[in-house]
């Protein structure tokens, strides 16, 4: 199969644990006898600093003519003065946009290696493995209006959360075909209680969940779900809700897993899919090389698994992650005090190592 990706390195670590991506991309190729075509372009910081925009037309445009999208990160602490529609994010929102981008998936897996790392007790956080489909183009962070009025002193701001029928209804799609995959459960978070926007929610995934009599539905308040997430995250299968309720939801998800280096993230549903890791451009450690690159890496296994459909591929680099940390390789964010750090580039290696050591074991298998 053709492989035609665009890359987005960005800002900060981004181009450095896209690096570390490309390298575990580029092995699964060779390994699964895929072609694989690649074009590097700038976003965010790094093309406002070559040509004033966020999002140049070249950038946007080579996206729109690929198969997928593989980003980094963006934003910087330089860029923090300058105005809204001038910032680097402002650059990936509108990718998101014009990509179509409805649906955010956002696993959060405890793996048994790095029980350790999760700030709750190793026995809460076995066995966690949750899927948050969060909604990524409506709610409170796009409606209309939004402004802030009035004299300095005497200020006021409002934004506005509004959501249509059918922007409900095509994300409730996506979580419970995602669920049928998985234990089948849907646990669909709101604040019915309070919002009308959330009693809207509630009443049209109630509605779709009945199209899918085989998976398990219930409805949890957000506040109720943030405590559960702590008290017993294993419980969770598939979260599904809207923006700034997953927004929030999913990097507590994140945190239970112990660092935000190990999250990956996609966004589908429209025309080519946007994969990235969850953090952001780590200013405080770019350019050291100690970067954990497993979130980029992760994101190429969700990369071939929902834009190409490739599962053994996309499989074969969870496996290979797994076998990595199972065997003691940590990157700085992950070790105890005393334990040996592997760089951006060594954890890299490793994973592309494992990757062409499993792929040989697959092929050995088929020939049998
Ligand atoms: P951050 O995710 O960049 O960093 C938070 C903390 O986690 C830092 O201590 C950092 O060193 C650590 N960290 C993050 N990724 C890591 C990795 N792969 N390996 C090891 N440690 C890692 O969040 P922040 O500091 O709040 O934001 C920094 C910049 O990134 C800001 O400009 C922000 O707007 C931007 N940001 C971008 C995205 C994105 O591109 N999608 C997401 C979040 C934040």
């Amino acid at each position: 199969m053709l492989l035609k990706l665009t890359t987005l390195p960005g800002d900060g670590i981004g181009p450095e644990v896209v690096d570390q991506a490309v390298r575990v991309v580029e092995e699964v190729a060779r390994a699964f006898g895929h072609q694989l075509s690649i074009t590097r372009k700038p976003i965010g910081g790094a093309a406002l600093v070559a040509s004033k925009n966020p999002l140049p037309d070249d950038t946007l445009q080579a996206c729109l003519s690929s198969s997928a999208v593989l980003l980094g990160a963006v934003g910087g602490p330089s860029f923090d003065s300058f105005p809204a529609h001038l910032r680097p994010e402002s650059g990936l929102l509108r990718l998101r946009r014009e990509l179509g981008v409805f649906a955010n998936l956002r696993p959060a897996v405890c793996l048994p290696a790095l029980e350790d790392c999760s700030p709750l007790r190793p026995e809460v956080a076995r066995g966690t493995n949750i899927l948050i489909v969060r909604e990524l183009l409506g709610g409170i962070y796009f409606g209309q209006p939004r402004q802030t009025e009035g004299p300095a002193g005497n200020r006021s701001a409002v934004d506005t959360m509004r959501y249509s029928e059918p922007e409900i209804e095509r994300i409730a799609h996506v979580g419970f075909e995602l669920a049928r995959s998985r234990r089948r459960k849907v646990t669909s978070v709101d604040k019915a209680n309070v919002l009308d926007c959330s009693r809207l929610w509630r009443d049209v995934v109630t509605r779709v969940a009945q199209q899918y009599p085989d998976i398990k539905l219930s409805h949890m308040y957000v506040d109720s779900a943030a405590m559960a997430l702590v008290a017993h995250p294993a419980e969770f299968d598939v979260l599904l809700t809207e923006n700034m309720f997953g927004d929030i939801l999913s990097d507590q998800a994140g945190g239970i897993m112990g660092s935000l280096g190990m999250l990956a993230s996609a966004s589908i549903g429209g025309s080519v899919g946007l994969y990235e890791p969850v953090h952001g451009s780590a200013p405080d450690i770019a350019g050291r090389g100690v970067a954990n690159p497993l979130g980029a890496i992760l994101s190429v296994a969700m990369l071939l698994r929902h834009s190409f459909k490739l599962e053994r591929e996309a499989a074969c680099i969870e496996s290979a992650v797994s076998e990595v940390l199972a065997a003691g390789n940590r990157t700085r964010d992950l070790v105890t005090p005393g334990q040996p750090a592997l760089s951006t580039s060594q954890m890299g290696e490793k994973v592309a190592e494992a990757v062409a050591q499993r792929a040989r074991v697959d092929r050995g298998k088929v020939a049998i």
